[in-house]
């Protein structure tokens, strides 16, 4: 057994109360102790004396105090009172408020530290409730004359407790086994674990504690990149040989290009290479294509599709989340593909069980090249001759089962897209398993949508403007907040509320419609159709409403209490205009005149790339609020943060090295070791 399995009873003496709530929060063995790492750092390294302190801060000092006593007020306040003379000789009051046990504990003419606020009055300096520490009989200080780790308090344990308990864990630091490969250590220039858990604990200097911090983060990320190349790894020598291999023939590419009314952009022709290349391989593919909704990935996916099939491949299915979505892919990869003897052929879940039958024969004799559908895609039955490539488009909206079921028909090359634009690095962390490339332009000539944030005194302005574009013909959709995490009656009433007052006060002679969760799938199908008819002038939603049919003639998107939502869920609401020839707009209503919001809200106006703003979003919110996120198995991480892409990169392109010279972690065992702990536990 480890020493770092020692409970912390054996070492610390304390109450069986601590105890248990420690243990509530897992901290049972010194180990535990030793990994509870401080949440901030306050340099108390230097002392001042009583003639230099400034009263506008903490101030510590070192001296002695004098004629300690108890006090009462006339008011009734109990007070302990002392006299401190510093080092320099200077001379202050101190006073402890309803703090008389102090009475006990304080020595009078002993060396000591004070630190606390000070204030001048009366002509005398005067010190209150300041803390104190006297220093051990070999002079050491655990509180002040250092930097000081600041650990999360728990319940009645306060960060002084942790602070004096986790010297004496000290000792067990020797005992921490180092996860990170000595070859990555040298290569990096890091320091050893138990170093860095030293620096974190008892930081010497600031550049010591910040390269501490730095090697403890890199290695939280390698571990978690270990994970998801490893299992990228094990699928593809799984597979080694097995996937089908087709050569990169640039004229077939062309052959296809030139019938397109538009040339690909850069991004998307980078992305349509990377896919190509990874289909050179007998290794299936796993690769993710991020784009913004319109960034054109269908393109990038038909031509591939494309080259597959020409060059011999094989057959590619795609797959999307919804009918509407297949069809409309079934209809556009028909007009551009049949010219070209590519049989294409739709399977959703609508059709009726002859028709399906149907499909399924013509698909296993290899009479289709390509068949695009829904979820029925993966039911029994479904039979291929010999699938090449399976395309999953907006692959957050599949469960990873169902993505596996699709690629499980021998080992095909697997391309996942998605429109959540999610930074690189939180990209990279969470689907470790795939590679990635990543569409971050979009076509030219888009008309770009103009943004406003719009405080209170500017919305009447904004009603009168909403006013002209429907006497231009034009529609607008109003968003309302979602007061909880799923819809409920409030939000119901949020909507009903913003609808009667919009009907009645500001759109009197307009036709005003709400819409929202509640109500019925078929009353919900008709607004929509009637809004797309262009019956209804203004469309009250709540924001759970997938209002997912394309209406191009809404130029104006206007969302209440804009403050509560993610920058990067605003954006997908503003996707919802700017989709035909008018120019569009986007409200962003907030009632809060609290500037972090308004700066907040002000980079919509500054910027209309995904990227960009789901990227802000994750530095000022933090991962978990990046739209989509919240739910997908984010890896707990202490000290790494997620927006420093090099470090995520490093980590990943470490991941990679070292697995692909040694697979099997044969000359790696602790590292192996470690892994495999972890995996039990
Ligand atoms: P998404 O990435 O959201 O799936 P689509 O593939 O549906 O986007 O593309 C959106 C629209 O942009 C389509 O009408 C498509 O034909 C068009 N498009 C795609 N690429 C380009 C390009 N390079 N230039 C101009 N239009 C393009
Ligand atoms: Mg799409």
């Amino acid at each position: 057994m480890s020493q770092l399995q020692t409970p912390i009873k054996d070492i610390i003496r304390t109450s069986g109360y601590y105890l248990k709530v420690l243990a509530k929060a897992g901290l049972v063995t010194v180990g535990d102790m030793l990994e509870y790492v401080p949440r901030a750092y306050e340099d108390r390294s230097t002392f001042t004396t009583l003639a230099q302190v400034n009263l506008k801060e903490v101030n510590t000092l070192k001296g002695t105090l004098h004629d300690i006593q108890k006090v009462r007020t006339k008011r009734g306040h109990k007070l302990v009172k002392a006299r401190f003379m510093d080092e320099a000789g200077g001379e202050a009051e101190i006073v402890w408020f309803n703090q008389m046990h102090l009475a006990a504990l304080l020595k009078e003419n002993t060396p000591m530290i004070l630190s606390g606020r000070l204030k001048f009055e009366y002509g005398k300096l005067t010190m209150l409730s300041p803390k104190h520490e006297y220093p051990t009989s070999k002079g050491n200080l655990v509180h002040f004359g250092k930097i000081v780790p600041i650990y999360p308090e728990m319940d009645k344990i306060s960060t002084d407790w942790f602070r004096k308990n986790m010297d004496k864990c000290k000792p067990y630091l020797k005992h921490i086994k180092d996860p990170l490969p000595q070859d990555i250590r040298e290569e990096h220039g890091f320091m050893g674990k138990a170093e860095a858990m030293f620096q974190v604990h008892f930081p010497q200097s600031m550049p010591e504690l910040e390269a501490a911090r730095r090697r403890l983060a890199f290695e939280e990320l390698f571990l978690h990149q270990m994970r998801g190349v490893y299992k990228k790894l094990s699928l593809q020598y799984a597979a080694k040989d097995k996937g089908c291999s087709v050569a990169l023939n640039a004229d077939r590419i062309k052959e296809l290009l030139e019938t397109l009314p538009f040339s690909m952009t850069d991004h998307q022709k980078i992305a349509t290479f990377q896919i190509l290349q990874d289909m050179e391989k007998t290794v299936p593919m796993q690769r993710l294509l991020e784009g913004d909704v319109g960034s054109g990935k269908t393109v990038v996916a038909a031509t591939v599709a494309f080259h597959t099939i020409k060059e011999g491949g094989g057959q590619v299915a795609i797959m999307a989340p919804t009918e509407v979505l297949a069809n409309q892919h079934f209809l556009s990869l028909t007009e551009l593909l049949s010219p070209f003897g590519i049989v294409v052929q739709q399977l959703t879940g609508s059709m009726t069980k002859k028709q399906k039958e149907e499909v399924y024969m013509a698909l296993g004799a290899g009479m289709i090249d390509m068949i695009v559908g829904t979820h029925a895609l993966i039911q029994e039955g479904v039979q291929f001759h010999k699938l090449a490539l399976a395309v999953v488009d907006e692959q957050h909206r599949f469960g990873v089962e169902q993505r596996k079921k699709l690629s499980s028909h021998g080992y095909p090359h697997v391309l996942h897209m998605t429109a959540t634009p999610i930074p690189r690095t939180l990209a990279l962390t969470l689907y470790g398993d795939q590679d990635l490339s990543i569409i971050s332009q979009m076509p030219a000539g888009r008309k770009e949508i103009v943004t406003r944030v719009v405080p209170p005194h500017k919305k009447q302005e904004m009603y009168v403007f909403c006013e002209s574009e429907i006497a231009k013909g034009r529609q607008v959709y109003v968003i309302c907040p979602l007061i909880e995490a799923s819809e409920n009656m409030e939000d119901v009433k949020a909507v009903l509320d913003t609808y009667e007052f919009l009907q009645e006060h500001i759109f009197k002679n307009r036709k005003v419609a709400h819409l929202h969760g509640k109500m019925h799938a078929k009353e919900k199908d008709a607004i929509m159709n009637s809004f797309k008819d262009k019956e209804i002038d203004v469309l009250v939603s709540t924001s759970v409403i997938e209002v997912g049919i394309n209406v191009p003639n809404a130029t104006v998107m206007m969302i209440e209490g804009s403050e509560c939502f993610g920058l990067s869920q605003l954006h997908q609401f503003r996707g919802r205009v700017g989709r035909g020839q008018h120019q569009s707009y986007c409200f962003l209503c907030t009632d809060k005149s609290h500037m972090t919001q308004i700066d907040r809200l002000r980079a919509m106006e500054e910027h209309s790339d995904g990227f960009a703003l789901s990227k802000i979003d994750m530095e000022l919110r933090g991962p978990g609020e990046v739209y989509g996120v919240k739910q997908s198995g984010l890896p707990d991480l202490k000290m790494a943060d997620l927006t420093d892409l090099g470090l995520v990169v490093q980590a990943r392109e470490a991941a990679e090295a070292l697995l692909e010279k040694d697979f099997a972690l044969a000359n790696y065992e602790s590292l192996r070791q470690y892994l495999l702990d972890r995996v039990s536990a």
